[in-house]
């Protein structure tokens, strides 16, 4: 290994970007502000607004307090650089070193600023103050609004504790690093922007597909933003929102895992080598949905002949289009465990003998 100061650097880099973008291996082992300061954080259910004014204000300081513990990891980590002695040290480092302290004393006077007349100034009480009813009364009832509804079981809520959304009877919220976005039900407009397909894969067990919708408020106080949710999660959200969320009319939502794994069916049929139709064979419409011509042959490839594996050659003719054979593929499968459903043999709608996902041909 290089030396034990770029091995410092290195490794203090990494975990400053872990710590601070929180991938789930570091949630899980409880390195996220909210677990290290939960004591003085108090209980989200007791307080919702309190407990994310004093979040994000102590997400603030201990963020901008990781440059400052990249020096003081470096007196120890390169003891021949005289960093302790800051006389004595080259103006390269005097300068982070300033730097680093300003950025400190920077957050520490905006939290104080925040925090002045009951932490009225805090970006999060501002955000309240634009929905406050009659406008000159303070953020103090819809604060209670909101902490009393955040306590009933019927809310929405999904997403990362980093980046969760919730929607309750008069609000929908999002929590973000380091602040809360809130928008009233009833004078917000939502509208599915965009979606984002992934593929069943050995990292993910089951195919997703996340939504991005855009929450925009008539109140110009108001500024717009963005949620982001799974399409399986789609019905649920719109149960809870009494207004209807418009749809770009490129956007396909697919809520269920059936339609979600069509995908990934195609994308693994299209791997598979191609079925050439011998010149004198018509192919026929498919008997599934009488819609497009059949498209698919099942030919035993998963394996050598004589193995004991449960696929068994099909002699059926093309009598199936790729969607249907996958909606087939699907409806046949344990419904509880997509994970199983790639590897996993069903048998051939028309003559019953297995087959696997590796034996389904395309027609060339
Ligand atoms: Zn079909
Ligand atoms: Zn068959
Ligand atoms: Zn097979």
């Amino acid at each position: 290994m290089e030396s034990p100061d770029a091995t410092f650097t290195l490794a203090y880099l990494v975990f400053s970007f872990c710590f601070v973008f929180t991938p789930n291996e570091f949630r899980s082992a409880g390195l996220t502000v909210q677990n290290l300061f939960s004591s003085w954080l108090g209980s989200e259910d007791v307080g919702f607004i309190q407990y994310h004014v004093r979040r994000t204000s102590t997400t603030l300081l201990v963020h901008s307090s990781l440059p400052l513990g990249y020096y003081a990891g470096m007196c120890i980590a390169a003891p021949e650089k005289n960093l302790p002695y800051i006389h004595l040290v080259s103006a390269g480092w005097q300068a982070f070193l300033v730097l680093s302290l300003c950025l400190q004393l920077v957050s520490w006077g905006l939290v104080i600023y925040w925090s002045r007349r009951q932490w009225s100034n805090h970006p999060i009480c501002r955000t309240l103050q634009a929905h406050a009813q009659p406008q000159r009364s303070g953020w103090g009832a819809v604060a209670t609004s909101i902490n009393t509804e955040f306590r009933r079981i019927d809310k929405f809520a999904t997403g990362a504790p980093g980046a969760r959304v919730i929607v309750t009877d008069t609000w929908v919220l999002k929590v973000a690093t380091y602040h809360v976005h809130v928008a009233q039900q009833t004078d917000t407009h939502l509208s599915v922007t965009d979606s984002r397909q992934h593929q069943m894969s050995p990292d993910s067990a089951t195919p997703t597909q996340i939504l991005t919708i855009r929450v925009a408020s008539i109140n110009p106080a108001v500024n717009s933003f963005d949620i982001r949710l799974m399409s399986t999660e789609y019905s649920e959200l719109r149960e809870k929102l009494h207004a209807p969320i418009r749809s770009a009319t490129n956007v396909v939502i697919h809520q269920t895992i059936s339609e979600l794994f069509l995908d990934t069916f195609k994308a693994h049929a299209e791997l598979n080598q191609p079925y050439m139709l011998p010149s004198e064979m018509e192919v026929e419409l498919c008997i599934g949905c009488l819609q497009v011509p059949a498209g698919t042959k099942l030919i035993r490839l998963c394996c050598e002949e004589g193995s004991d594996n449960e696929c068994r050659q099909c002699f059926c003719r093309p009598m199936w289009c790729l969607s249907c054979l996958g909606r087939w593929f699907a409806s046949r499968q344990n419904q509880e465990r997509p994970e199983t459903w790639l590897a996993s043999c069903v048998p051939c709608p028309t003559c019953r003998s297995k087959f696997c996902i590796l034996d389904v041909c395309l027609i060339r």
